[in-house]
């Protein structure tokens, strides 16, 4: 892939990327009163959806063509070097957005995971010279994000660039689409010269994980921010959780440390991201296999209530001892650390049968 670097289109070329505004153009007023406020914060790329991709039909699905109106109204009144940024999802977007002079396009994730969109979108910008920025596919499937970078590429798109949104999964975690910063970090191994972007907003799915989510994303290299922002977040017609105030905005950004170390710093940041990871991957197999373990023992629990059955069973407790203790000569671990453990998951394997034990019939 032929990529331009970013200084050679970012805004401000000494800093991060910025691009901040409302998930979706809701009223002009709404956009413009934003707009205004952003740009008065010192942001120089505007985004905002027209074209809104909603999981369930009914929902706000963005005002089209009569939003990028309002994009023509505000730009005449801001400075000369302010940009304003869409989505597009097909043809259609890519048409109209050029039409009403759009600086900076971006694809979603939910067109990203599509080869068949990703192609359209390439054609319609064959002989075009603007940014286009892909967010990754909603999958964690770093082979496709590439792909569409790569369709983009091949129309001739050299101001490319990803952005970075979290990938969705059938696990409950605290965001609302899981970061994996190893698939964005082995992008950036694949291809060191692809700016990447993270958007906080999109991963956090509430405003008050943006702040720390942000530093995260400086502290291992990545190249900009694209950060939801609406005049009014709690009235917003999409993502209203997620969403922050103009003067926020500027604080978050105001606080952030933009690392400035040496490449082997930031080797060494990245790389230690990438195996923290890995640990939170495990640590979270072993709390989903202590779940599991723990459902098991409700199930001997009321068995054992049936049958009329001690919940202590001095036999099987030596039995258990003996054998993970052979297991951690196999495994090479300390003796000391397995015994803790499995005293612990036995007491508390104990306690919820006896629960069990002392419940009434009924409720068994
Ligand atoms: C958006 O940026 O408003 C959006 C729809 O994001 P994503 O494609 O990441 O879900
Ligand atoms: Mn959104």
């Amino acid at each position: 892939m032929q990529i331009e670097m970013l200084e050679n289109w970012n805004p401000v070329p000494d800093q991060p990327l910025l691009i901040a505004g409302p998930c979706s153009a809701e009223t002009e007023e709404q956009l413009t009163e934003t707009a205004l406020a952003l740009v008065a914060n010192g942001v120089k790329i505007i985004r905002a959806g027209v074209w809104k991709p909603r999981t369930r039909p009914g929902s706000f699905e963005g005002k089209g063509e009569e939003a990028l109106q309002w994009f023509q109204k505000i730009r005449q009144q801001v400075p000369a070097d302010v940009k304003f940024a869409v989505e597009v999802a097909n043809a259609e977007h890519v048409q109209l957005a050029l039409r009403y002079g759009i600086d900076i396009l971006w694809v979603g994730a939910r067109s990203s995971v599509n080869p068949f969109t990703m192609q359209e979108i390439a054609d319609s910008l064959k002989g075009v010279d603007i940014p286009v920025l892909v967010k990754n596919p909603i999958n964690p499937d770093l082979a496709l994000w590439i792909g569409a970078l790569e369709r983009l590429a091949g129309a001739g798109i050299t101001k490319l660039a990803a952005i970075h949104r979290g990938f969705s999964s059938h696990k409950k975690t605290k965001f609302r689409n899981v970061p994996s910063w190893q698939l964005p970090l082995e992008l950036k191994r694949e291809f060191p010269e692809l700016p990447i972007i993270c958007d906080p907003s999109h991963i956090a799915g509430v405003r008050e994980l943006v702040p720390e989510l942000s530093q995260k994303a400086m502290d291992i290299n990545f190249d900009g921010l694209m950060i939801e922002s609406h005049c009014n977040p709690s009235e917003a017609w999409s993502d209203a959780s997620q969403q922050v105030t103009p003067s926020r905005l500027k604080e978050i950004v105001d606080q952030l440390r933009i690392p400035t170390k040496g490449v082997a710093d930031k080797e060494f940041n990245s790389h230690l991201v990438e195996l923290r990871e890995k640990i939170d991957q495990l640590d979270r197999e072993i709390f989903d296999l202590v779940a599991e373990r723990m459902a098991v023992v409700d199930q001997i629990g009321a068995f054992k209530k049936k049958s009329n059955v001690t919940v202590f069973q001095i036999n099987r407790w030596n039995e258990i001892l003996k054998t993970r203790s052979e297991w951690a000569d196999e495994l090479n671990l300390d003796h000391e650390l397995m015994e803790a453990v499995f005293n612990q998951i036995h007491e508390s394997s104990i306690k919820r049968q006896m629960n069990i034990m002392a419940k009434k019939e009924a409720d068994v």
